[in-house]
């Protein structure tokens, strides 16, 4: 066997159905007693403030100013309304958006965070913070933003619409996909990681299928949690790296922009890493590990092409320049001319080259 290092990060987790009802004795837990429950606007704020009906006098209110891609100025504003309600605590309700923001007001306040996923991006599990500024996202990886519990419940993911379930688990297959092949891959995090794309593989199309389908909802939620922790545990590669540029110079909807991009990536890695294609390909259950990404996306109704989801033309140009600037660590080294037409390609929605 080859060396490695093994770094597990402390995570406690609540998973189950009607785990929502544990809410007020993990709150208690922490030994805090003024939370304030974050949210994005619309569907989710109404969800946060069932949240905040369950924690009663334990809530100081709810802030439903969530943005994707944490924008340092919407940060500002939340920081604000911590200040102003002397809030002790973060319970953060929904997608990785709205986490984000409970990460960004940790990482300035060192406040606990109790965190409630509603979609499978895996950003729970992971001391990773994406902030974005002027057009640029910046990450950082620390301690302070990893969050302290998260409870998964599965009943809340119910009314995740199945278009979304499909293109937020795709963005956690990415994950465990990279992971894989991370240059600090470990065997403990390889079998989370085979083991999360399967439950994804399987489980996807049959919410695509039936969205209210429990046992397919739960498969999912689960995935996403070994995923999530996968994305935590090693680092990323060409894929995570394109998808940060995309994101943060066009705006692109973060799970949809994972789909499109992640079965190109992984033909462009394949031949350096023959062993990780095997295990992806096996956990699918597809022939080839890209085609067989390819071909879920098409299966679940996602978009396949960059230029569907808003991305000009010209951008292709912008993107192979702002990810050859920053080095990125990937088992297959970069190669402009070849970047150039993989990202064509994936604009265009072609299938992953053979
Ligand atoms: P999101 O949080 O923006 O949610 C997507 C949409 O789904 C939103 O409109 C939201 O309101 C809706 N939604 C969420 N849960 C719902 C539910 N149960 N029912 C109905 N609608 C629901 O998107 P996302 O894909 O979860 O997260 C993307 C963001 O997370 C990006 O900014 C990305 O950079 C970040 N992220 C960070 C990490 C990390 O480790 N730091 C990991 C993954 C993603």
């Amino acid at each position: 066997m080859q060396s490695f290092v093994y770094d597990a990060l402390p995570a406690r987790v609540v998973f189950g159905s009607g785990t929502i009802a544990q809410l007020r004795s993990e709150v208690e837990r922490l030994d805090v007693n003024q939370v304030l429950v974050l949210s994005t606007p619309g569907r989710g704020e109404a969800q946060a403030r069932e949240i905040a009906g369950i924690l009663g006098e334990l809530s100081v209110g709810v802030y439903p100013g969530a943005v994707m891609h944490t924008p340092v100025a919407a940060t500002e504003q939340a920081l604000q309304v911590v200040k102003d309600q002397n809030a002790d605590a973060i319970v953060a309700v929904g997608g990785g958006s709205t986490i984000g923001l409970g990460k960004a007001i940790a990482l300035r306040t060192n406040l606990p965070q109790l965190v409630i996923p509603t979609t499978y991006a895996g950003s729970e599990m992971t001391p990773i913070l994406g902030e974005t500024k002027d057009g640029v996202k910046t990450t950082q990886r620390t301690l302070k933003v990893l969050p302290e519990v998260t409870i998964y419940d599965v009943d809340l993911t119910l009314s995740l619409p199945a278009a979304i379930a499909a293109t937020s688990g795709m963005n956690a297959m990415a994950h465990a996909v990279e992971a894989l092949y991370a240059q600090d891959r470990n065997p403990v995090i390889s079998l989370m990681a085979e083991e999360g794309i399967r439950s994804l593989a399987g489980a996807l199309p049959r919410i695509t299928e039936a969205p209210q389908d429990h046992m397919a909802r739960s498969d999912a939620l689960y995935g996403a949690w070994l995923c999530g922790t996968c994305l935590g545990a090693v680092g990323m590669a060409l894929h995570h790296k394109l998808c940060h540029v995309l994101g943060g110079a066009f705006n692109l909807p973060h799970a949809e922009t994972h789909t499109i991009v992640l079965p190109h990536a992984v033909a462009y890695n394949a031949p350096a890493v023959p062993d990780a294609m095997g295990r992806i390909a096996r956990a699918m259950g597809a022939a080839d590990a890209a085609q067989g990404l390819f071909e879920l996306a098409k299966r679940l109704g996602a978009k396949q092409a960059l230029r569907d989801i808003g991305m000009p033309e010209e951008g292709i140009e912008q993107a192979v320049k702002a990810t050859l600037a920053a080095p990125y660590w990937n088992p297959r080294p970069l190669d402009e001319a070849a970047l150039r037409h993989l990202l064509t390609r994936v604009w265009n929605g072609d299938p992953p080259l053979a």
